[in-house]
């Protein structure tokens, strides 16, 4: 049997028939952008998340954008995002022509490392960029007191983290804005590209909304440079099929987690990711290491964990590789998210060596040495329990080989 990373269709294909309806009323409307459709889907998500504002956008990647660009963010400000994470958390503030420094993560909940955050700030920073990745919030409340107390703004990419908690509040509306992606491999999936923005600010969603329609009102006026942000009716349409079902999913990829950590805990050298380390650089040289073969990922008591990704170290060198390898030849998939962390990008690379550049000052031993020991397994709401015990089974075997 082959256990694929994901596999789309089963999920999609089960709401053929609604998807389908959706599809038919979109086209009968005739109205194919942002529109009714978009509308109720925005309400949806405000009331998910518990936010004023929820604006449907083309991307999680022109989310980012949007919410920089409405903050005003441009030449000259610096935005100190972490360097363990997707490209686009990154791009984008390059792409507003701003600088992004690059801040190292937490080896146990992978997420940003305040200390070293607070180390890389300039009187150029303006923003905060916190990834709340693989589905688990980053520490918010420290993250947010540094925040304020350097007068910066926050802008939490969610992308994988929709519906996520910390201490009992929804991610993507802790900080200015937060935002979210659709793509259709995230937890919330449209049949397509698709993202959202959202904030608790009135003046900022109306900001943007006009930079959402090319900073027009009405309509062939412009008062700001904007882009087209917009999003598809369809897309729209679509994702109110499955957000009815999106607590399913949640609880799905929730048991999924436990049972991989439940089945693989008891194996010779595996041990659970101790989340009294967090933020604890120390851990990643930690002394025990070497019998340490494979660390499971944690979800911190105070955060309710959605599993958009379930991701394990390996370490030792080319150990993680060799896992891979021999996962791959049972026709299970994996991934490594990410293999490259954004400071050892070649399209940052003259940026980094500048001469003040915060990034350049200190170094990212965390994120370089998670890109060369993390791997994610299959984890998607559909995966069946003959699937998982398989993949438990490559795991053992390996471990024992
Ligand atoms: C997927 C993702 C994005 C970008 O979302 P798109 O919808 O693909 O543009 C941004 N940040 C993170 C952390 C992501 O995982």
């Amino acid at each position: 049997m082959s256990v694929p990373l994901l596999d789309l269709k089963p999920q999609n294909l089960a709401l053929e028939r609604e998807l389908t309806e959706a599809f038919q009323r979109v086209l009968r409307s005739g109205h194919y952008i942002l529109g009714p459709e978009l509308e109720r889907f925005e309400a949806d998500m405000a009331r998910l998340l518990g936010v004023r504002h929820a604006l449907g956008v083309s991307s999680g990647t022109d989310a980012i954008l949007l919410a920089l660009m409405s903050l005003g963010i441009g030449p000259g400000d610096e935005v100190i995002a972490p360097s363990f994470t997707f490209f686009a958390t990154g791009g984008c503030v390059s792409r507003v022509g701003a600088t992004p420094v690059f801040a190292d993560v937490c080896p146990i909940c992978f997420n940003l490392d305040l200390a070293d955050v607070a180390r890389r700030i300039t009187p150029r920073t303006k923003a905060i960029l916190p990834v709340h990745l693989f589905g688990q919030a980053a520490d918010m409340d420290p993250l947010l007191a540094l925040a304020a107390q350097h007068g910066l703004q926050v802008i939490e990419d969610g992308a994988q983290a929709l519906g996520a908690t910390y201490r009992g509040r929804a991610v993507g509306g802790l900080g200015a804005f937060g935002t979210f992606s659709f793509f259709p491999s995230k937890n919330l999936g449209a049949l397509g590209d698709a993202g959202l923005l959202v904030t608790n600010d009135e003046t900022l969603a109306q900001k943007a909304a006009l930079l959402r329609l090319h900073g027009a009102k009405p309509k062939y006026y412009h008062h700001l440079i904007g882009a087209n942000f917009r999003m598809d009716a369809l897309q729209a349409a679509f994702l109110s099929v499955k957000t009815v079902r999106y607590a399913e999913y949640t609880e799905a990829r929730c048991r999924n987690a436990s049972d991989y950590t439940a089945q693989l805990t008891p194996l010779p050298g595996v041990q659970v990711a101790d989340p009294a380390q967090c933020g604890c650089s120390l851990s990643v040289g930690d002394s025990k290491a070497s019998e340490v073969r494979l660390v499971l990922p944690v979800a911190y008591p105070h955060n309710q964990h959605i599993w958009n990704q379930y991701t394990i170290r390996v370490p030792g060198p080319g150990r993680r590789d060799a896992l891979r390898a021999h996962l791959q030849a049972k026709g299970i998939g994996t991934e490594i998210y990410y293999p490259v962390p954004l400071h050892a990008q070649p399209c940052f690379a003259r940026e980094l060596a500048l001469p003040d550049s915060p990034s350049g000052k200190f170094p990212f031993p965390v994120s370089d040495r998670l890109a060369q020991e993390v791997v994610s397994l299959p984890i998607y709401p559909e995966l069946t329990e003959s699937q998982r015990a398989e993949v438990v089974a490559g795991i053992r075997e390996f471990l024992a080989g």
